[in-house]
């Protein structure tokens, strides 16, 4: 397992300046980027003004292809390399928090995972990349300033040596690097790299959450475990809901930030009971609308109704059925006081069942918070590609 918040270094490489001074003293220049370094690299850009600083992301465009324009003709195009994993670390201007991606997305906007921001990926620049930029802009135009009418001047920037460096202090400023987070994640609806402190967040890329998936990543964990005998079915019922709830409440927990709500409506969400199915399905549907019961078959939600009676046995009794549970359950095959048997079946059972519940849940909340479609258009295109190919 990963160290969690660990320095990750810059992949290294070289950025090397060309700059020429025609006759009459109008000066241009070309820049290239060259990489012997043995980590993965990858390129993303941004435009930056000498004096106004950062103010767009660059598309770096295929072979041939020229940039995006500048946003003011004085804009000097800025390489951006990678960390050493071949991603970027961001920091989000408004919740102030960190995060790493595989690009800054020029066609669409940068999601922050934690607040949901949406904003162009400059705007999530660090600390370390902006000094970088201006390290880069100055050597560009101390560059401008000497180049003699009629010459050429190369300079470059070595991220490999300072690299190669590390032990020696002190590091440059402008020597940049991202922190690894906590939880790694490819989303299922873009297929974009996202690395996240917590658990839960949107994907950087298209906004979606990641709630669904990691639950039902979950429930494949506990169901293999279950099957292997690595966990009492009892054991895994508690587990099973317990993660439900952690799920769903986090879900419940955007929806408070997002939606303009008064303050008992906010009281009463903060204080849903997850263990409790008629409770928070009544609650949902009451406040947003969201019908989790909806894809349930009634013998489904019967059996489900029972396995959370079960787990309130399991965690607050020791296993030994209570009246209130017979009573509510309408279970006949125990006596009060007598241990509950769980099996297996049950387990996969309550997995489907909640399972289909977190689908209601995520899509009514992307109907409530629609992702970016450009990622997720790229992927669907690409899936579609793959399965023409294998026809
Ligand atoms: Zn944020
Ligand atoms: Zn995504």
């Amino acid at each position: 397992m990963r160290q969690d918040f660990k320095e990750i270094g810059h992949t290294g490489g070289k950025i090397s300046f060309s700059i020429f001074g025609d006759d009459d003293g109008k000066v241009s220049f070309s820049t290239e980027y060259s990489s012997s370094s043995p980590f993965p690299a990858t390129l993303s850009g941004i435009y930056a003004h000498h004096t106004i600083g950062i103010c767009s992301t660059l598309k770096l465009g295929g072979m041939g292809e020229p940039f995006n324009e500048p946003p003011l003709p004085e804009c000097i195009p800025v390489f951006l390399a990678s960390d050493s994993e071949g991603k970027f670390g961001h920091d989000c201007p408004v919740c102030n928090k960190h995060f790493r991606s595989e690009s800054l997305p020029v066609n669409s906007p940068l999601i922050c995972p934690y607040c949901g921001l949406h904003a162009a990926a400059h705007k999530f620049i660090t600390k370390s990349q902006t000094k970088y930029v201006e390290h880069y802009v100055s050597q560009l135009y101390m560059a401008f300033e000497t180049v003699r009418p009629g010459s050429e001047q190369v300079c470059e920037i070595d991220m490999d040596s300072i690299a190669g460096d590390l032990e020696k202090e002190p590091v440059p400023d402008y020597y940049y690097t991202s922190t690894a987070q906590q939880t790694e994640f490819k989303c299922q609806a873009c297929s974009r790299y996202n690395d996240i402190r917590g658990r839960f967040g949107y994907c950087s890329s298209c906004g979606t959450r990641n709630n669904k998936a990691s639950f039902k990543e979950y429930l494949d964990t506990v169901r293999e475990q279950v099957n292997k005998k690595g966990v009492r079915p009892e054991d895994a019922i508690k587990q099973i809901i317990s993660d439900f709830d952690s799920t769903c409440r986090n879900y419940v927990s955007e929806l408070v930030k997002k939606v303009r709500m008064k303050r008992s409506r906010k009281n009463e969400l903060t204080k849903i009971k997850f263990h409790e199915i008629d409770h928070f399905c009544e609650v949902l549907e009451r406040n947003f609308d969201f019908k989790l019961k909806k894809p349930l078959s009634q013998n489904e939600y019967l059996v489900a109704k029972k396995l959370f009676l079960r787990r309130h046995v399991y965690e607050h009794n020791g296993g030994e059925a209570t009246e209130q549970y017979i009573r509510e359950s309408d279970d006949t095959s125990v006596q009060i006081g007598e241990l509950l048997r769980e099996s297996i079946e049950n387990v996969h059972s309550l997995s489907n069942i909640l399972s289909k519940m977190i689908d209601v849940l995520h899509d009514d909340f992307l109907e409530l918070f629609p992702p970016e479609k450009f990622f997720i258009e790229i992927k669907k295109q690409r899936d579609q590609r793959w399965s023409k190919n294998k026809e």
